[in-house]
């Protein structure tokens, strides 16, 4: 099993908005390792350059991208791979969840249809057949804590966090060494963001998979990897140990990033909490508009089924709401 190592890479992108051509250093000079079987968190503010390093694994870096350096995955340096190299090693060596990736997902397939398509780019031995792979694509949901008939759907019928199920679904299915998650958890409401991450973690520590997850969120890192790097202005400006980065982080960067985000496991601390207010409480603060009588939106037993020509699936089932002014 190889491990992936970033060796003095700096990654420039050319630039030429309103005529002027410029360059932005967006990666620069990072030395960073994931060990075999390991976890390596990478977080950083927006724009500090963590996509760039996690597309240059792939050499998925747009055509305006350059990069000196070496990126190692093993004794291979992706960086001299051909192309044909190179298609070898997307999936079946390491593989890619994109930053909503779940927008990705073709809207006229099936979602196991995709997850075939992901097998056949890359018939490895064991699943030769069309049964083979088929038995394969149940194995994948169940993985993936989703019921094998959710094969049959098509991307809009499921949520955002069963279609990041299914990206996470298609990225082991050619049973990668190491697997790249890339913000793998946002615009997901917190209570999945924490399912997938657990669920993420079980399957590589299951599978021994390496993983390499980005986020910009240190709570979200700490829960799923051992080491985590802060990434600034394309830096790597401090790396250790998961839990000391997180809460004695030496750089002035991590301190203000640690301060930013809450643990995610701690429900008092959640991020937009959702606070219950009473008559009482908005009545003692004068701050705050008082609560009013008029009822701004009201359901009752309100239910929401979805009906295709094959199938049902009930969404909402007897909500009771009342939403008032103030
Ligand atoms: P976020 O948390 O918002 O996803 P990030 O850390 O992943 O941010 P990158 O997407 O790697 O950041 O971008 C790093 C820098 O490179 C930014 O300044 C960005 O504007 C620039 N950049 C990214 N992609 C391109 C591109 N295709 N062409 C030119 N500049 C780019
Ligand atoms: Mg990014």
């Amino acid at each position: 099993m190889p491990d992936l190592r970033f060796e003095d890479v700096s990654i420039t992108y050319r630039t030429a908005g309103g005529g002027v051509r410029g360059e932005i250093a967006a990666v620069r000079g990072v030395d960073l390792t994931l060990p075999a079987g390991g976890t390596l968190g990478i977080a950083g503010e927006s724009g500090s350059g963590k996509s760039t390093l996690a597309m240059s694994v792939l050499r998925l870096l747009p055509g305006n991208a350059q990069l000196t350096g070496r990126v190692m995955v093993g004794d291979t340096d992706v960086t001299e791979l051909s192309f044909g190299e190179l298609r070898a090693l997307r999936w079946a060596d390491a593989s890619i969840v994109f930053q909503g990736a779940m927008h990705s997902l073709n809207p006229v397939r099936t979602v196991g249809q995709q997850i075939l398509e992901a097998l056949e780019l890359h018939v490895a031995d064991g699943w030769k057949t069309e049964a083979a792979r088929r038995e394969r694509v149940t194995e994948l949901l169940r993985a993936v804590d989703l019921p094998p008939l959710k094969a049959d759907s098509y991307p809009h019928e499921l949520s955002g966090g069963q279609k990041q199920r299914i990206m996470i679904a298609m990225a082991l299915a050619c049973e990668p060494e190491i697997i790249i998650a890339d913000e793998p958890t946002t615009a997901l409401d917190v209570i999945v963001q924490q399912q997938i991450l657990e669920m993420i973690s079980r399957l590589v520590t299951e599978r021994g998979i390496s993983l390499l997850m980005i986020s910009h969120d240190l709570s979200v890192l700490a829960s799923a990897c051992r080491r985590i790097a802060i990434m600034r202005g394309g830096e790597v400006v401090e790396v250790g140990d998961a839990l000391e980065v997180c809460t004695r982080g030496q750089h002035p960067y991590t301190r203000q990033l640690a301060d930013a985000f809450p643990t995610i496991g701690d429900p008092a601390s959640r991020r937009n909490p959702v606070t219950r207010r009473t008559r009482s409480d908005a009545a003692s603060d004068p701050q705050q508009s008082p609560m009013t009588d008029e009822v701004l939106l009201e359901a009752r037993g309100l239910s929401v089924t979805f009906h295709s020509r094959t199938k049902s699936a009930r969404a909402v089932k007897d909500v009771d709401l009342v939403v008032r002014r103030g």
